[in-house]
């Protein structure tokens, strides 16, 4: 005889954790406006925030928060119309720096709190760490690029995948020239004990802090000669 299967009930404390898992998801992702947050809008200027990451992510989609937080000295950006998402490649919210923590570098487009992490690392971090180290500030940084339309490089497991570069959320940094002409580089420099490489290894180390994924030359031969640096979904420094 037939007998109907008795409907399956969701634990109700599953629910919870799947609804408390997709929260926590909408503020990590910025899809939540800081009106909603217990948390003051970001101040470039403090290098000691609280919650840093959550206000870094909440200038992700918020236009005017934007416009309010990126401000010079520490960085010297403006707002760059979007580029509607295609096939996984496109940027929303972007922003054309010319200036991070008192060092020239040139970028047409990168995502709001990718750009604003990038210049609260180089004033809060690598300026200082560049004085300790080789007594001389950062004059210009030299990267590899920043928007690429392609799928991750360099990890198999990953080669499917669109990389962060692909909506303007990633930046290379290959290079930093100092104020006394020096040039000190990843593939240069990384390896060794010169003060130069423990100047590498310190920001390096220092970046996690502002990035979501801050990769390097330990992490995979592709990253051999730059940092990688990210504001995705994941977490992974190396
Ligand atoms: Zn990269």
């Amino acid at each position: 005889m037939y007998e109907p299967r008795s409907r399956r009930r969701l634990h109700p404390l599953f629910v919870l954790v799947m609804l408390t898992i997709a929260v926590l998801y909408g503020f990590r992702q910025g899809y939540v406006p800081l009106r909603y947050l217990p948390i003051p809008a970001l101040d470039l200027n403090a290098a000691d925030s609280w919650f840093l990451d959550l206000r870094l992510a909440a200038l992700k989609r918020d236009r005017t928060l934007c416009a309010t937080a990126v401000q010079s000295p520490v960085i010297d950006a403006s707002a760059v119309a979007d580029m509607p998402v295609d096939n996984g490649c496109g940027w929303t919210n972007a922003v054309q720096m010319t200036n991070a923590g008192g060092a020239r570098v040139s970028v047409d487009k990168m995502t709001c709190d990718t750009a604003a992490a990038f210049a609260m690392w180089m004033e809060h971090e690598v300026q200082p760490l560049a004085k300790e180290h080789l007594g001389s500030s950062v004059k210009s940084i030299q990267h590899m690029g920043v928007y690429a339309c392609r799928n991750i490089q360099g990890s198999k497991a990953f080669t499917a995948f669109r990389s962060q570069h692909a909506r303007a959320n990633a930046i290379d940094v290959a290079a930093f020239v100092l104020g006394d002409g020096r040039t000190v580089s990843v593939v240069k420099h990384w390896h060794g004990d010169s003060a130069e490489a423990k100047f590498l290894h310190a920001i390096h180390q220092r970046s996690c802090r502002y990035f979501r994924v801050a990769l390097g030359p330990e992490y995979n031969a592709a990253h051999h000669n730059h940092f990688h640096f990210d504001r995705g979904a994941f977490r992974r420094c190396t």
